[in-house]
């Protein structure tokens, strides 16, 4: 029942049509809520594999929605990324992570690398690298401790100016991290043209790399892909210790998964981070 609305026997099926209304109530609802406080960020802590402790978080958003309760942003992004409200939403969840991520460290906590997805309307906005500067300069927070997600998906429809844009924001001092990479059409000869510090592995291939030959081999060829182009990696989906011990002895350098947390609310991260020994 994935093709929703393809045909036109399925708009008579219940289940359809139950999955197409809450599609339009989304759609309705989405204009406003972040004005009504609907919107959450929560946060899943990244794994230095060396030394164990928490090295970074990624910032992932959630909708409090009144009647259907926490909506996946697997439902609702797709729906801010065609009408645009996405790029209200992306800056607001920037600022909110960044702001966090100041606090956590004005608290006295070690200082974490705060890392935040962009969508493909926030980048093209002509004023992003703006934006960005200006997020930094209102919250306080070093360049250094900022990571941008993108993907080769979005980065692929206009190559040229996509390179341009990512050098900006590296000229800013901010990292970036190619995201889900392994997945969908590949082709290698962009990867030494966008100015990025780090990969990260598809959780796909994270989640079957015991069980999957081939998920092994492309989690391996990732990883020394990753580093012969000095790139960092990171392993996603991490959800067990035989995945970590592989992961750790193959040279991954951080992970993130349900293994060590699932993404949740700033209070209660706060007690896995570590105190700063100036304090
Ligand atoms: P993503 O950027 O690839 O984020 C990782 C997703 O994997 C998150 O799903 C996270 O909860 C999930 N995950 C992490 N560890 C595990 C694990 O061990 N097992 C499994 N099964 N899943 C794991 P989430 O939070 O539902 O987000 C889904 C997608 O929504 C994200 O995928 C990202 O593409 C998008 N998204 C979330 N927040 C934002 C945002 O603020 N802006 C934009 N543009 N997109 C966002
Ligand atoms: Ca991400
Ligand atoms: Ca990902
Ligand atoms: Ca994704």
């Amino acid at each position: 029942a994935k093709q929703q609305g393809r045909s036109q026997y399925q708009f008579y099926s219940p289940e359809i049509n139950a999955q197409l209304q809450e599609r339009l109530t989304l759609e309705n609802e989405l204009h406003g809520a972040l004005e009504r406080g609907e919107m959450l960020v929560y946060y899943q802590p990244l794994i230095d594999l060396h030394s164990g402790q928490v090295i970074a978080m990624e910032a992932l958003i959630r909708w409090q929605h009144p009647t259907l309760g926490l909506v996946s942003p697997v439902k609702f992004i797709p729906i801010a990324e065609a009408n645009g409200a996405i790029v209200p939403i992306g800056e607001w969840v920037l600022r909110t992570a960044c702001a966090q991520t100041r606090a956590w460290q004005l608290a006295g906590f070690t200082p974490i690398r705060i890392s935040v997805n962009l969508s493909s309307r926030q980048f093209e906005q002509p004023y992003l690298v703006e934006i960005v500067n200006q997020i930094l300069e209102e919250t306080g927070l070093q360049a250094s401790s900022l990571e941008l997600e993108v993907t080769k998906s979005f980065l692929m429809a206009d190559i040229d100016r996509s390179v341009k844009t990512l050098k900006q924001l590296r000229e800013l001092g901010i990292c970036l991290a190619l995201d889900d990479f392994g997945t969908g059409y590949s082709s290698l000869n962009y990867l030494k043209r966008f100015p990025v510090n780090m990969l990260k592995i598809d959780k796909s291939f994270v989640q079957d790399v015991m069980s999957n030959p081939d998920s092994a081999a492309v989690t391996n060829a990732i990883i020394a892909l990753a580093k012969s182009l000095r790139l960092k990696i990171t392993a996603e989906g991490v959800e067990t210790q035989e995945q970590l011990e592989y992961l750790k002895m193959r040279g991954c350098d951080e992970g993130q998964g349900f293994y060590f947390s699932r993404p949740v609310p700033a209070d209660i991260i706060a007690p896995m981070l570590q105190k700063s020994s100036q304090q």
